[in-house]
């Protein structure tokens, strides 16, 4: 049984006259708890990828399963619920809440999936220890470093405790030492988690951290072979 599973995928762009197929029968499958990097150069479709398996695009062709169940016939309310349920998703950019604090930040997808506000803080206050940020709870993101917002970014993520994690080169706009301990925490945080995870990063040694490695020609995805990785 897969968690995730892209059965011939397509995406195709119109681009002036020309049509730019970035995705050409893409297929890719991700065990539960299997972590697997995205490694290819800007352009060859990663961002593509990683929206159309965590739906929050429709492909043009092929289908899309999640934990076993078919996407491509839902109504976008269904896919939401899937993807509300089902996967978490971090961006290179934290996309938090600047008004509310990381703790809110954290609750907000709980309270939205109808936990209550006290049921929301305590697994948002654990997740924050689990981070390693629990002392930053109260502060809005602009009171917060980079590694730390991509921290809360990352605990916001896993709250509903989905079963993938889709990131976007989660850790690409810090400088290498912050990224690394965020990576570590993110990764620690997978692994206890039992999540499976989809991971687009440029960076080689957080890559062969994971359990496998991809990459994107011609609109197929690939198994990288050991000299590439
Ligand atoms: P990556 O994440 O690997 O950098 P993307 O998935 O963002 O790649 O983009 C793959 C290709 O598709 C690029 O050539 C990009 O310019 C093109 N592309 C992405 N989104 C769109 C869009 N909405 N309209 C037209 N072209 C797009
Ligand atoms: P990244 O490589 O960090 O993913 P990109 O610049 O490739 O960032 O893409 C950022 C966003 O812009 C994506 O949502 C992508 O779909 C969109 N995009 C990328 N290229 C194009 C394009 N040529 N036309 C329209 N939208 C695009």
């Amino acid at each position: 049984a897969y968690v995730l599973q892209l059965d011939n995928v397509e995406r195709h762009y119109q681009q002036g006259e020309n049509i730019l197929s970035v995705l050409g029968g893409a297929n890719l499958a991700l065990r539960p708890g299997e972590t697997v990097a995205l490694v290819a150069p800007s352009g060859a479709g990663k961002s593509t990828l990683l929206h159309i398996a965590g739906l929050l695009e429709r492909p043009d062709g092929g289908e899309v399963y999640v934990n076993g169940r078919a996407s491509g016939s839902l109504s976008d309310e269904q896919r939401t619920a899937m993807r509300r349920s089902d996967i978490g998703f971090v961006y290179q950019f934290h996309h938090l809440l600047p008004e509310f604090t990381a703790l809110e930040n954290i609750m907000m997808p709980q309270m939205i999936a109808g936990l209550s506000h006290e049921e929301a803080a305590v697994r948002a206050r654990q997740l924050l220890d689990y981070m390693r940020i629990g002392a930053r709870a109260d502060h809005r993101p602009s009171e917060l470093s980079g590694g730390e917002q991509q921290r809360v970014a990352i605990a916001r993520s896993v709250a509903n405790a989905p079963l993938v994690l889709m990131a976007d080169e989660p850790t690409g706009n810090l400088d290498p030492a912050t990224a690394g301990y965020v990576f570590e925490a993110l990764e620690a945080l997978v692994r206890q988690s039992g999540l499976a995870a989809l991971i687009a990063t440029h960076n080689h040694e957080i890559a062969s951290l994971m359990d496998r490695r991809i990459t994107l020609q011609d609109g197929q995805v690939v198994e990288m072979v050991a000299e590439q990785a």
